[in-house]
């Protein structure tokens, strides 16, 4: 009977392995809008990790050959360190995280973790090493164990329940009749921007990455829960390299280091305080987002 079984349990394997690389490849803020032509070099061995830095070397790339979109780019996120990306609109920020996650290969220049091309690693363990906290959160119509699980296979219930803690939507599934067995998605409890995305910081801390590309949170949340998610953040980023792709500067004020693109190049770099003093590029953006918002206030009153 066994013999029989085994064929079955091996579908189980193929469909949950598929299942979950959809699922993140949906989840990197839909970085894949295009089929990927990346493959592994012959005998490419696994990423070694020790201190997880990460360095964009003179990149260039663009989406089609007449025009490129990084221009040149050059930064660092030192090993631990928390630095942010911020820009206009195109100058190429979610770019970078596809670069990142290698699903395209650059023109020109080198991306090095670890002082090693990615190019030269395999993607699995690449992907491995990195966790993304997505604008939108994909939820499978399962149970919430289920889809905090789907973070790192054979996680145990006491380490999703932590995960959950740690993430901050453990009380809510706590008040659930079901709580952990709840259906959620389409089919399912329809959970809020903010729950959902507590939903994906837990799974992303089962996956433990040592990398944390955070998208940013999106204006669909309300500035309450819009601090209470930071805050989890900056929790759940303590110690790990971070890199924030940020469209509004309010979210990323706090970050070692800041990374001002525009036109493909990173155009200014410092703290908040010392950009704000360049009275630059970002001075220009962080005064305009400030008027916008007391105009937002205004007009609520
Ligand atoms: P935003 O803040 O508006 O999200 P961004 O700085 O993240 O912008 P990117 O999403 O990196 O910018 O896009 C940079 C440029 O690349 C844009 O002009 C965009 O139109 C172009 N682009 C992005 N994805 C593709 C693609 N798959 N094919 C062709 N062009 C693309």
């Amino acid at each position: 009977l066994m013999q029989l079984f085994r064929p079955l349990d091996m579908l189980g394997w193929v469909y949950r392995t598929i299942r979950q690389g959809l699922v993140d490849m949906a989840d990197m803020f839909k970085l894949l809008d295009r089929a990927v032509e990346v493959e592994d070099a012959p005998g490419a061995p696994a990423l070694v990790l020790r201190e997880p830095t990460v360095v964009f070397d003179n990149v260039t790339f663009g989406y089609d050959k007449e025009r490129p979109i990084l221009k040149g780019l050059s930064f660092e996120a030192k090993a631990g360190a928390h630095i942010a990306l911020v820009g206009p609109s195109g100058a190429g920020k979610s770019t970078v995280g596809r670069l990142l996650f290698r699903f395209y290969d650059p023109w020109e220049g080198r991306i090095l973790i670890d002082g090693t091309d990615i190019a030269e690693v395999t993607q699995e363990s690449l992907r491995a090493a990195i966790g993304i906290v997505p604008q939108d959160t994909v939820l499978f119509n399962d149970t919430l164990r289920y889809n905090i699980a789907y973070g790192r296979e054979g996680a145990s219930d006491e380490e999703i329940a932590q995960a959950a803690r740690d993430a901050a939507i453990a009380p809510f599934i706590d008040k659930l009749a079901l709580g952990y067995d709840t259906q959620v998605g389409e089919r399912g409890l329809k959970l809020s921007g903010g729950e959902k995305q507590r939903v994906a910081i837990a799974r992303t801390l089962l996956k433990g990455p040592r990398i944390l590309l955070l998208d940013e949170a999106t204006s669909a949340l309300d500035s309450r829960t819009e601090q209470d998610i930071l805050e989890t953040l900056r929790r759940v980023s303590a110690g790990r390299t971070t890199i924030a792709i940020a469209h509004r500067l309010s979210t990323i004020a706090d970050a070692d280091l800041i990374h001002v693109m525009d036109d493909g190049r990173v155009v200014e770099q410092g703290d908040h305080a010392g950009l704000l003093r360049l009275g630059g590029l970002y001075a220009e953006m962080w005064n305009r987002q400030l008027s916008e918002a007391a105009e937002l206030q205004d007009a609520a009153e």
